[in-house]
């Protein structure tokens, strides 16, 4: 078990926590969506309450190692003042740590410190010594609270945490207990939901589960190299044909092992990759070759519905079509609302199947939305997430 913030004692400490602050910014730098930031809150809050200063890291899209003034973390510290009702300092320094900043870190206790984007400094990548140990310099105690981040090793995670006492944070904390928890002992049946544009994406998800899942239910553009595999007509329809010997092996695998590889039965299908593109549903053994599968039909909704009833516990992991588009939602949607009507553990992977449970407002129907998109693959992967690693055990 790793530590965690209640294990420190942060009273009167600089608490230097590592948040995943990478919002969503429209053009004119607004932030578009605040989720990332309203989940760091209970950690921030904690610190305060306890009468710690906290001292925030992050990193804002891909600066490429050097300033980008459009990538700054301004918005963030005046979103986080407006939704915590207090002063944000904010360190507007482009090398990100130098000895004014160490100074702002033993000052005013009562007001947070928000840094500049830790990427604008390429040793944050580099996960370089030097640069870790001056980040360091900031924090009596580390909290790694960035979930989205946790399958790297970076300056701002790993590197810092070696130099000073550590723990998680309280949404790492629930990350690790909600899918850990479904990894090591879930409430069986279990049942996985994959989908998404490629099974080269969910190769390693797919082998994992293999050894947990009950089910595997394969939806979304992965489909199509698995009908592939089984010999049929794919049409226009996305196709990774140097996976279709792999998807054959998975199969194989899957009935190894006993686990239900379960594919569409129908699928909604379109003659242009478009909303407004005149669609029709075939059955999966007729896909014609002047056509896209961009949706999965009814009959599989009814048979997907059915078995997710079954489960007590549901991983879903990639849309089951190209929810994008109004026309070609209605699968995914329908997996949201027998996940949300049904009294099912469900553990939402990051990224598009998020994006897709909030567009149809059912977040509080699902047990865990993870906030990390390539980190809760990794994890599903069965994969050590080095910034979670790094932190010091119970
Ligand atoms: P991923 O990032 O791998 O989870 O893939 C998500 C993307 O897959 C979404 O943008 C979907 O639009 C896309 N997708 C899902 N189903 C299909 C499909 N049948 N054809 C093409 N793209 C798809």
């Amino acid at each position: 078990m790793k530590k965690t913030i209640r294990d420190l004692d942060v009273k009167n400490k600089r608490v230097l926590v590592r948040c995943d602050f990478n919002v969503p910014l429209n053009e004119k730098g607004d932030i578009t969506d605040d989720n990332r930031i309203t989940a760091a809150l209970p950690t921030i809050k904690y610190i305060m309450e306890k009468g710690g200063k906290p001292i925030l890291m992050s990193h804002l899209g891909r600066p490429k190692g050097k300033a980008d003034k459009k990538l700054t973390l301004a918005p963030v510290g005046k979103k986080l003042e407006e939704l915590l009702g207090c002063e944000v300092v904010f360190a507007d320094y482009d090398d990100v740590i130098n000895e004014e900043v160490v100074e702002l870190s033993k000052k005013d206790f009562e007001k947070i410190l928000l840094l500049q984007n830790t990427r604008f400094r390429k040793e944050e990548k580099e996960n370089e010594e030097n640069f870790s140990k001056e980040l360091a310099k900031l924090g009596d105690v580390f909290i790694n609270d960035a979930f989205g981040t946790s399958h790297r090793a970076h300056a701002s995670n790993v590197g810092v945490a070696k130099n000073l006492p550590n723990g998680v944070g309280f949404l790492v904390e629930k990350e690790i207990d909600k899918i850990g928890g479904v990894l090591k002992n879930p409430e069986k049946p279990l049942v996985a939901i994959l989908g998404g544009a490629k099974v080269s994406d969910k190769i390693n998800v797919i082998e994992n589960l293999l050894n947990i899942a009950d089910k595997i239910i394969i939806g979304g553009g992965m489909a199509f190299t698995f009908v592939a595999a089984q010999g049929y007509e794919v049409g226009k329809s996305i196709l990774e044909e140097d996976k279709i010997d792999l998807a054959k092996e998975l199969m194989k695998k899957a009935e190894e092992k006993r686990v239900d590889l379960v594919l569409p039965l129908d699928y909604k299908v379109a003659e242009e990759f478009s909303n407004d593109s005149e669609w029709k549903t075939v059955s999966y053994e007729n896909i014609p070759s002047d056509y896209m599968g961009l949706d999965i039909g009814e009959k599989s909704i009814e048979l997907f519905s059915k078995l997710i009833k079954e489960a007590k516990t549901v991983i879903w992991n990639g849309p089951m079509g190209v929810f994008e588009f109004d026309n070609f939602a209605e699968g995914t949607e329908e997996i949201c609302k027998v996940l949300a009507e049904n009294d099912i553990i469900s553990i939402i992977g990051g990224g598009d199947s998020a994006a897709a449970v909030k567009k149809a407002g059912l977040e509080d129907s699902m047990t865990h939305i993870s906030t990390g998109g390539g980190a809760s693959l990794e994890f599903m992967e069965g994969k050590v997430l080095p910034g979670i690693d790094i932190i010091s055990d119970k």
